[in-house]
């Protein structure tokens, strides 16, 4: 799957996206108690790693970023 280019709600510019690896999804799944995370992309800007689904920059209340040791 290609890197995509999308806002990210906390660098507050057009950045380059990916996939979250299998790992990062289980957390995910754990963290939020969602069914599915498919959706969802991570932010690749140095230091930010960000989460938003395709379609929204802002999915949660606040901004919810992986943690660097996934
Ligand atoms: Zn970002």
């Amino acid at each position: 799957m290609r890197d995509q280019k999308m806002y990210c709600y906390t660098c507050g510019t057009d950045e380059l996206h990916r996939r979250l690896t299998a790992n990062e999804k289980a957390w995910l799944k754990n963290r939020t108690v969602r069914k599915t995370v498919e959706e969802f992309f991570v932010c690749k800007a140095p230091g930010c790693r960000n989460l938003r689904t395709g379609f929204q920059k802002r999915p949660f209340d606040g901004p919810l970023r992986l943690p660097d040791d996934l």
